[in-house]
């Protein structure tokens, strides 16, 4: 594995000479410059660690996307900490999971959160809870507002745990997944060089930045780059009309694509200063990447990755970009496609895909059992994709072994949604699957059996009620109600029964 001590001090070192060069520009019209960038993050270190929090302590972040958002993270790297970025949609009773699994040090939150915080805070003996909101002010930027403007960043491993990840799996529990400085240094140098980035690269950024995809793609390609990026709080569609002529990249989840073409006035007009457009996350529709090629004349490069790999295939920046495919292994990257023994396939058969590079993270955070199941003897990680490899050496996704659903390019685990159903009063039980939608890719739908004589359970009752316990995107768009789930001889429900009998009623 090639050595970066710290992956912000591989960045620093291609920061632009004259550092009044621009960072971020916001939507409302904020300018901050890599000064301010090397300025802030500093701050934000040493403030946190003036606390007392060692390398390798995590800070559990939960807030709205701003600029400074990014300057903590970016203080945590410098730090050595292990910055833990959590969904704002997430609600207490998920964030406690999250304290309780990954013993946070320190958590940042929205104002509007500091007490819920506190409560779930206290009783885990964690004291440092600070505030910071959509315009960078909080008790966090406050109280290190008279610190000192500069941090030696601190020497790490290559091997030291930069950022955990949670992703969710099919047993429903979350899983942290541990990403080194030397993976996350591996996959951004690899992206930033299979896509061509130009010093006046402008990247218009839409994206959430507590997943892989707007945190580490997105940025890390912008940090290496050392140019500008068009911070929006989130995906808007005037927003994005309005600014795309000012960018040179977008980077997006296929959502993002079939939304943007729902607007008449969206066309060659509005992209022709643009060079590439990036999609991924979940699969783009070849009618969507036929559509957008008609209306703007540009070709989407769709590429494939996951929070535990990283990037893994992208389709070329020259060369051919075929839709309905995730392109070519990324330099670095060894993708193959295996049977249940891990025996590799011939070319054209579905399978298994398993991937091995330095991109691949270094396991699940207090999960080593779980972390040697998913590795091969040989070092391949299971990526639970199921995959096909054609004979110039294209990937095709074609399904996931695994049981997930993604709606909006957001990863749903059906477990974890069928445990808080069958929680409420009136439930025997349930199954969730994903359903094709044309906004969202897949909607969640929740098929249901209520107990006997509960007729009084009602679909609207049980979505007021998830609405309390789940993250918006993970309540269900509809709920059915059946007398009993069908299920084989195995006694295991037949969910692609199910998913052929809600195929159209999920909007
Ligand atoms: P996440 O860890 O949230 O990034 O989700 C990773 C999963 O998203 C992968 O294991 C795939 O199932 C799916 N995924 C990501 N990119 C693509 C793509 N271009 N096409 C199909 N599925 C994708």
């Amino acid at each position: 594995m090639t050595v970066y001590e710290n992956i912000y001090s591989l960045f620093a070192g291609r920061f632009p000479s004259d550092q009044r060069a621009p960072f971020i520009e916001t939507s409302a019209g904020g300018h901050y410059s890599y000064a301010d960038l090397e300025r802030e993050s500093a701050r934000y270190a040493r403030f946190l660690t003036g606390l007392g929090l060692q390398p390798g302590d995590r800070v559990a972040v939960q807030i709205e996307k701003s600029p400074a958002a990014v300057f903590l993270y970016l203080g945590c790297l410098r730090a050595g900490l292990i910055y833990l970025p959590l969904n704002p949609a997430y609600r207490a009773a998920e964030i406690e999971y999250y304290l309780d699994d990954a013993a946070p040090g320190a958590v940042v939150c929205r104002p509007s959160d500091l007490s819920g915080m506190r409560e779930l805070a206290g009783p885990r003996g964690l004291k440092h809870v600070y505030t910071l909101d959509a315009d960078g002010q909080g008790t966090l930027t406050g109280e290190s507002r008279s610190l000192g403007d500069e941090f030696d960043t601190r020497r790490v491993s290559p091997d030291a745990t930069a950022v955990l990840l949670y992703t969710s799996g099919t047993t429903g529990r979350p899983k942290g997944a541990m990403l080194t400085h030397g993976n996350l240094a591996a996959n951004a140098l690899a992206l930033h060089q299979a896509w061509g980035w130009r010093p006046d690269d402008v990247l218009l950024h839409a994206l959430p930045l507590f997943h892989i995809h707007g945190l580490f793609v997105a940025c890390h390609c912008v940090l290496l780059n050392g140019t500008k990026m068009i911070l929006l709080p989130k995906f808007d569609v005037p927003a994005i009309m309005r600014l795309l002529p000012k960018a040179t990249v977008f980077m997006g989840v296929p959502t993002f694509y079939t939304r943007l073409l729902a607007d008449p006035a969206f066309g060659r007009d509005v992209c022709g200063h643009m060079r590439l457009f990036v999609s991924g996350s979940a699969p783009l529709l070849p009618q969507t990447f036929d559509e957008f090629q008609q209306r703007t004349g540009h070709t989407i490069l769709e590429r494939y990755g996951m929070t535990e790999t990283g990037m893994n295939t992208s389709n070329p920046l020259d060369g051919p970009r075929r839709p309905g495919t995730v392109g070519k292994p990324l330099p670095g990257v060894s993708v193959r496609i295996v049977n249940d023994k891990d025996r590799p396939l011939q070319i054209g058969a579905v399978g298994q895909l398993q991937v091995k590079g330095d991109g691949v993270f270094k396991g699940y955070w207090r999960m080593p059992q779980k972390t040697a199941e998913d590795f091969t003897s040989d070092g391949y990680f299971r990526t639970g994709d199921l995959a096909r490899l054609d004979g110039d050496g294209y990937v095709s996704i074609v399904g996931r072994a695994k049981d997930l659903i993604i709606t909006g390019g957001l990863n749903v685990y059906p477990k974890e949604i069928e445990a808080c159903i069958e929680k409420l009063d009136g439930v025997v039980e349930s199954a969730v699957i994903g359903a094709p939608h044309s906004d969202f890719g897949e909607a969640v739908v929740a098929v249901v059996v209520r107990a006997p004589g509960r007729e009084d359970v009602t679909e609207a009752g049980l979505l007021t009620a998830l609405k309390r316990l789940i993250a918006g995107y993970k309540v269900p768009k509809r709920v059915f109600f059946v007398p009993e789930l069908p299920r084989n001889t195995m006694g295991k429900v037949q969910k692609n029964l199910l998913r052929e009998r809600y195929a159209t009623l999920s909007e």
